[in-house]
């Protein structure tokens, strides 16, 4: 037996390795795998060129669980080690790599936690003492048993081995004794190789029988070795991509909506596959991740800095040698590759929507609205991305039916042009809320869109921005978005100057005292929320005689505020409406007509002149006020008609509600009277 010393100079690497990766001490399993699935894949390149001639035999590799003995055993049939090999590859190459390891990330444990290629040596994690038995595949070599129980000296001695391949015990320690269970196992298996490219086994395969589970001759196979990420797409059919599908979402029912197929030579490595989800609710959403692979083994489900974030809500595997792993996060982010890797992807997502939307329509568009949400916000958050998806992205009018902003805007140009040139998309949030709005809009000849998505608004916001009007006349037009119940439609769509409200500040001041009288129950007391303000307009006769309006720029500014921070100061601003009075229609000029007014006086207001000394102000004070003649206009007698237009204003907004409306309902069967 020859004992020796691991080549690691400080002795103690042992408790800090543990230490470190406490909360990451699963991943020993998916190193022991992959190691003992590359031996098994370096004798298949053996034999395919020659240089292996004897029969490889089956290759599985094969985990069990001793529960007696404590030991957990990773076996495989490849090239196995000879002891020279051994001695090279586990005590200097991979305990020094180890300890390499140790010494450059010691300050950081969040790197050490994580990352990738510590490989044999993390055993060490879970065991207390380690075994290799080993026969290499080339002739005339003895087995060699390895031992070692953590600390630097390890025991080498020859053995006899029937098998070609390695073994690799582990003795696992009092405080892992869960590593000894099936399930942990098995879960663990699923997690890390579920598409490693050699069979891996793990016990027999069970079925029901008499009611209990027993085990049947066949192996449990826990992977599949020929995952589609990793064939070709002219190899594949739409089920395979589906079947792949489940495969990575074993609990996922519901069927993708489109795939993507990613395959990169250039300038790195990458191969995956994504898929659009059909989200039902939200709760889905971050349930199945998209899945990082490093040549089929299981990395991450945290792709946050390799993928896009608004490509983070896709699902599918993205297998890339290229991608640094064992490396922070931070660096990651800073990566040329990695930012390469995200700018490609980005890119091809574009390309394939594209796609789908120029050779199938009608597809597309009926899978519209579940992926609306993913469009919008890539748009919102990338800018490349907002120019590639214009041409995909859709918008949807009430009448249902669908086009680009781009191909919209086209359409109703003409129509929709105001008197300074530019151009206004009008929309509803809620068709049923603003039917009167959106019929009065199609009267005129004007289209309504339905905007009613998530991010509607800041896509709205954002295409304002972003368009590019054709110049006409030396100017540019520019492209204004306004919900049909922001303004008079006539306001909206200014096509000459609007005629002016003939009427006094006090004839004014008359109207809103008598109409804010006469505000709904509730409405009328200002509270931190709502707030309605009576204003005046002469708008055509056949318009409504009241109405309620809501500005466009606040209303958008309170929804944004709910998706952003540091918007919150709109958030906090009470919501405004005004109640517009139409002076032109009869009904309110017959109220006006019926105005009464008085002559009073009033105390004047007195300016503050800088000349005039303190003195003199107070002697001014002392002295009989000064008081002005005002004419006072009021509206008497004709309250339960204003209350009736007032409350007509909130219906046709859908804002009667509750007793309000109740009340209504009682005034108008009286005034049928
Ligand atoms: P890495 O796999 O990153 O090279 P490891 O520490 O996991 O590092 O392994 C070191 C070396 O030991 C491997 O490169 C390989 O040559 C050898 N080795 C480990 N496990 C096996 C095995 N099951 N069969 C054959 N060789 C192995």
């Amino acid at each position: 037996m020859a004992q020796g010393n691991i080549g690691v100079t400080s002795n103690n690497i042992f408790p800090v390795i543990k230490k470190f990766l406490y909360s990451d001490h699963e991943i020993f399993l998916r190193e022991l795998v992959s190691n003992a699935v590359d031996a098994t894949q370096k004798l298949k390149t053996l034999s395919s060129v020659g240089e292996f001639k004897g029969d490889m035999g089956e290759l599985k590799v094969r985990i069990s669980i001793d529960k007696n003995k404590k030991t957990l055993t990773v076996t495989d049939r490849g090239i196995g080690m000879t002891a020279e090999e051994v001695k090279k590859y586990i005590n200097e190459i991979a305990f020094s790599g180890a300890e390499e390891f140790v010494n450059k990330y010691k300050d950081n444990a969040a790197a050490i936690i994580g990352h990738f290629g510590l490989g044999f040596y993390s055993s060490f994690m879970v065991a207390d003492r380690v075994e290799i038995f080993s026969q290499s595949y080339k002739e005339d070599t003895k087995a060699v048993h390895w031992s070692c129980d953590g600390t630097p000296e390890y025991n080498m001695e020859d053995t006899i081995k029937a098998d070609r391949g390695t073994d690799i015990v582990l003795h696992i320690g009092a405080d892992f004794e869960e590593y000894l269970e099936d399930s942990k196992i098995e879960g663990l298996l699923k997690k890390y190789c579920r598409f490693l490219p050699v069979e891996i086994v793990f016990g027999k395969k069970k079925e029901w029988k008499d009611g209990k589970q027993v085990e049947t001759e066949e192996d449990n196979v826990v992977n599949y070795v020929n995952p589609a990420w990793t064939r070709k797409p002219q190899d594949l059919k739409e089920e395979d991509y589906t079947e792949f599908y489940h495969q990575l979402y074993p609990d996922q029912f519901e069927e993708p909506l489109f795939h993507i197929h990613l395959n990169v030579d250039y300038p790195f490595h990458l191969t995956g596959i994504l898929y659009f989800p059909k989200i039902k609710n939200n709760l889905d959403i971050r349930r199945n991740k998209i899945q990082l692979y490093c040549n089929q083994v299981f990395v991450t489900d945290e792709v946050e800095n390799i993928v896009p974030e608004y490509l983070t809500l896709l699902h599918g595997v993205i297998d890339s040698p290229d991608i640094p792993l064992n490396v922070s996060r931070s660096y990651l982010q800073s990566d040329q590759n990695v930012k390469k890797i995200s700018s490609h992807i980005t890119k091809k997502v574009a390309d394939k929507l594209f796609e789908i939307y120029r050779d199938s329509k009608d597809d597309y568009i009926n899978k519209w609205l579940d992926i609306k949400l993913f469009i919008q916000f890539g748009m919102l958050s990338d800018e490349k991305f907002y120019e590639r998806a214009s041409k995909f992205a859709l918008v949807k009018n009430v009448n249902g039916e669908y086009s680009t902003l781009d191909e919209y805007i086209a359409k109703v140009k003409e129509a929709q042009t105001d008197k300074d040139g530019n151009i206004v998309v009008l929309y509803t949030q809620d068709p049923d809320d603003n039917y009167t709005h959106i019929e009065h809009a199609k009267q005129k000849g004007y289209d309504v869109l339905l905007m009613d998505g998530e991010l509607d608004v800041h896509y709205i916001s954002q295409a304002e921005q972003k368009f590019e009007g054709e110049e006409k006349d030396g100017k540019k037009p520019m492209l204004r978005f306004a919900r049909v119940d922001s303004d008079l439609i006539e306001n909206l769509i200014r096509k000459n100057d609007t005629q002016k409200v003939e009427l006094t500040d006090e004839q004014k001041e008359g109207l809103r005292k008598a109409f804010e009288a006469q505000l709904p129950k509730g409405a009328d007391e200002p509270t931190a929320k709502l707030n309605y303000y009576v204003t005046f307009e002469a708008a055509s006769a056949d318009a409504l005689p009241v109405f309620l309006v809501q500005n466009e720029f606040m209303r958008r500014m309170r929804e944004m505020s709910q998706h952003q921070q540091g918007m919150s100061f709109y958030g906090q601003m009470p919501e405004q409406y005004n109640l517009v009075l139409n002076t032109s229609h009869p009904l309110i000029q017959d109220l006006i007509g019926a105005m009464t007014s008085e002559i009073v006086l009033e105390p004047k207001e007195k300016e503050d002149t800088d000349n005039a000394s303190n003195d003199e102000k107070k002697a001014d004070d002392t002295q009989t006020q000064e008081t002005i003649e005002k004419t006072v206009w009021t509206l008497s007698g004709h309250d339960d008609r204003i209350a009736e237009l007032v409350d007509l204003a909130f219906l046709a907004s859908g804002k009667l509600k509750g007793e309000a409306l109740s009340k209504f309902v009682t005034r108008s069967l009286e005034l049928l009277k």
